[in-house]
């Protein structure tokens, strides 16, 4: 049950690498749906792990747009190249937070039914102490910063 399983991804034209390693059982991942526009417009599917780690390197830090909305206190990496958003980082006291679109994964990252969630209405430090439990905690950024 300890078996870590490492899951690959990139946005289509390579620019953006993500790594992913979680000891969460492949069958017990479970994928998120936010409601809000930005994701509608993206169609993306989530998925987290607190415990485990993600390393997102990009070639060409020019090629990446931050994209912020709402609260403003999360970066949503998209690729200005091939278009793709790859994941959203989110620094909470001085550590960065992720929650990766799993639509970037290489191969079926989930066997669940994604879960539909609609965070509009959260206040701000709701949305925070959220992201700090449940995204990714231990998150490598290679050749940017946010
Ligand atoms: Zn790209």
């Amino acid at each position: 049950m300890d078996a870590t399983n490492r899951y690959s991804g990139s946005c289509h034209c390579g620019n953006i690498q993500l790594e992913f390693t979680t000891k969460i059982p492949h069958s017990e991942i479970q994928p998120r749906i936010c409601t809000c526009s930005f994701c509608s417009k993206h169609n993306a599917v989530y998925i987290s792990d607190p415990k485990g780690d993600l390393a997102v390197s990009v070639e060409n830090p020019l090629e990446i747009s931050a994209y912020q909305h709402g609260t403003n206190t999360a970066g949503f990496i998209v690729c200005k190249q091939c278009g793709v958003f790859a994941v959203a980082l989110s620094k909470i006291n001085r550590k960065v937070h992720a929650v990766l679109n799993v639509r970037t994964m290489d191969g079926a990252a989930f066997v669940n039914a994604p879960q539909l969630f609609d965070y509009d209405g959260e206040a701000k430090e709701e949305r925070l102490t959220r992201r700090s439990r449940n995204w990714i905690g231990q998150v490598t950024l290679e050749n940017f910063e946010i």
